[in-house]
């Protein structure tokens, strides 16, 4: 039996960012050999599949990040590519509310950092607030954000992967990468020669990483995000209703969002899961896996950069439904417990944490190794970035 052809490009998996940068490679080089291997049998099994939908507008981080400066453009480049693709986007727009005087401090300085990061943003009063989002209740003052919008992200997963294979690039489902080093990797179906490998692997990106000896201080910290669907009729809510959040914390805290089809919805929570991809049951659980959590939440429960105990006391109550609706009602008082019912489907956010610096990383980090490329911290809000990212990272790719 002949040895299969090298490849130029093998990607490692086929979430959002994996396929972006295999369409922007394909988009620069039309000639160069491209393969995104996914191992699930279909796409956007991951975080790509399972998030919220909310094309996030850029103003949240720090002025100086990746994600400041890729998030802005990559809700435009978002935007643009649904329009040419036809996916629906629904422009919710997004209000930032405070539930008690003490956040208005937290809420002036997201309004600074709007500014700085260039993102379009207002400073509204109770009033104003009452006719964006007449369901929504503030202390004083609310962010209104117009840029902030939803989308489906399976459809467009799926339709970033049709233009990938428009432009010759192969996106195989079922295909595993098993190990690789500079120059080769080994699937469960075959031994490939590459020219260069990236690592999008999302829950499992440290583990490739580590392959190439790449990002040795981090170890991958899942956390679990749960939803409930409102019975409401769509629309009702016209904006997503977003808290202050502790910017100790990667996480925005408990929210409510529009879906694309004008569904309301409750979540995502950000309760530390024992494996990576515990969404349910006792399924793809694994032992090595549950003993690096016990071994990793000490260190972040002692870590002197975030308030890690008060983060997972009020997490862990949000395994109850009725205690995720009373966060919510905080912001939009009318949610009632029996009207979010519907379970959504549960995602898990990939969220590194350095071990010696003993710190969650708050930025997405990418790292070049030998003949490889390494996404490794694609957290929130990396679906809404991950076209602007993809630029970032090809920009920087030495071929
Ligand atoms: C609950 C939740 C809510 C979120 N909400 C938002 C939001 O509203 N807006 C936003 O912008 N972002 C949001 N995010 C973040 C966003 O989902 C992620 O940033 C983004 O999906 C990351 O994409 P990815 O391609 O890196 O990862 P993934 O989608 O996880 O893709 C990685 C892929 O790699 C594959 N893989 C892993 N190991 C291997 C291997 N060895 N061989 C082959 N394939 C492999 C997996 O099967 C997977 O498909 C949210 C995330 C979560 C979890």
């Amino acid at each position: 039996m002949s040895a299969p052809p090298p490849v130029d490009v093998a990607v490692v998996g086929g979430g959002i960012v994996g396929l972006a940068i295999a369409d922007a490679l394909l988009a620069r080089h039309p000639d160069l050999g491209v393969v995104v291997h996914d191992k699930e049998p279909h796409l956007a099994a991951h975080g790509s599949g399972r998030n919220s939908g909310v094309l996030h507008a850029g103003f949240y981080y720090s002025p100086d990040s990746l994600k400041a400066r890729l998030t802005r453009r990559g809700n435009a480049m978002l935007r643009e590519f649904c329009e040419e693709r036809g996916v629906p986007v629904r422009d919710t727009g997004k209000v930032v509310v405070t539930r008690s005087v003490d956040e208005l401090p937290g809420l002036e300085e997201l309004y600074r950092r709007g500014q700085v990061n260039g993102v379009p943003l207002e400073m509204v009063d109770a009033a104003q607030l009452r006719e964006l989002e007449p369901l929504a209740q503030t202390v004083e003052r609310a962010l209104w954000s117009p840029t902030t919008g939803s989308a489906d992200p399976v459809a467009v997963v799926e339709a970033l992967a049709a233009r990938v294979r428009q432009r010759g690039g192969r996106v195989e489902v079922g295909s595993e990468v098993r190990a690789a080093g500079p120059g080769w990797l080994l699937t469960d179906r075959e031994h490939l020669t590459v020219g260069h490998l990236v690592n999008a692997a999302g829950l499992q990106a440290d583990v490739v990483a580590r392959w190439f000896g790449v990002g040795e201080e981090y170890r991958m910290l899942a956390f679990k995000g749960l939803y409930w669907y409102g019975s409401w009729p769509p629309g009702r809510l016209r904006r997503h209703v977003y808290p202050v959040p502790d910017p100790r914390n990667p996480f925005l805290g408990t929210h409510l969002t529009v879906a694309v089809d004008g569904r309301a919805k409750i979540g995502p929570t950000a309760i530390p899961a024992l494996w990576r991809e515990s969404y349910g049951g006792l399924a793809h659980a694994s032992v090595g896996e549950v003993w690096d959590t016990a071994t990793l939440l000490p260190r972040f429960l002692t870590s002197p950069h975030h308030d890690a105990r008060s983060l997972i006391a009020s997490e862990l109550p949000k395994h109850l439904q009725r205690r995720l609706v009373a966060e919510a009602a905080r912001l939009v008082p009318s949610v009632r417990p029996e009207d979010f019912r519907t379970k959504g489907r549960p995602g898990i956010r990939a969220q590194l944490f350095d071990v010696r610096a003993q710190r969650l990383e708050m930025d997405f980090v990418v790292r070049a190794g030998e003949q490889s490329t390494h996404i490794l911290n694609a957290v929130s809000p990396g679906w809404t970035s991950a076209l602007a990212m993809a630029e970032h990272v090809v920009d920087r790719m030495d071929l």
